[in-house]
C-alpha cells in the first residue's frame, strides 16, 4: 500500500502544495502545530531518513532550507524549526514549523485552520520562495 505521502505525490489526495520538483515536494501540514507547519518530502518512498542515498538526503535538507527560508518571510516567528519524526506516517518528510516558543515542537499542541486560510497560506510562502 502506498504512503499517503505517496498518494499526494501521485494526485490522489489533495495538498495545500507549495513547491514541488521531480525530486521533491512541500505542502503544509494537515494538522499543523502552528500556523505554517510545512512537509518537505522525497517522492521517492524510503521509510527513515538515515537510509536515504547521501546524495537524496543532502539534497532534501536544500530542499527544506529553501522552503523555510521562504517560511520565515512569510510566518511571524522567531525562527523555524526542523524535525523528523516518522512515527505517524513511514515515508520521509522534515517538519518545518515556525516557532514562537518551545511547545510548538512538541507535537501535542494543535490550530485549526479554514481551506480558505491554508489555501492563502500555501500562495504566500510560494510567492516568497526564490
Ligand atoms: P510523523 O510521521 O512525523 O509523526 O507525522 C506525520 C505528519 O503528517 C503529521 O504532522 C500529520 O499531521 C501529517 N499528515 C498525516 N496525514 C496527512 C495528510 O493526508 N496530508 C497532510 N498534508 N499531512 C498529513
Amino acid at each position: 500500500m502506498p504512503s499517503i505521502f505517496t498518494q499526494i505525490i501521485n494526485k490522489e489526495i489533495p495538498c495545500y502544495k507549495i513547491a514541488e520538483n521531480d525530486r521533491f515536494i512541500a505542502f503544509l501540514d494537515i494538522n499543523p502545530n502552528a500556523k505554517g507547519h510545512t512537509l518537505c518530502v522525497p517522492k521517492q518512498e524510503i521509510n527513515k531518513i538515515f537510509d536515504m542515498p547521501e546524495k537524496l538526503y543532502l539534497d532534501l535538507m536544500q530542499f527544506s532550507k529553501d522552503i523555510a527560508i521562504a517560511l520565515e518571510k512569510t510566518v511571524p516567528c522567531k525562527r523555524i524549526g526542523m524535525s523528523v519524526i516518522g512515527l505517524e506516517v513511514a515515508h520521509v518528510h522534515v517538519h518545518l514549523i515556525p516557532l514562537q516558543d518551545m511547545s510548538q515542537m512538541t507535537f501535542q499542541h494543535k490550530v485549526s485552520q479554514s481551506d480558505p486560510e491554508f489555501v492563502a497560506l500555501a500562495q504566500q510562502i510560494k510567492n516568497n520562495l526564490p
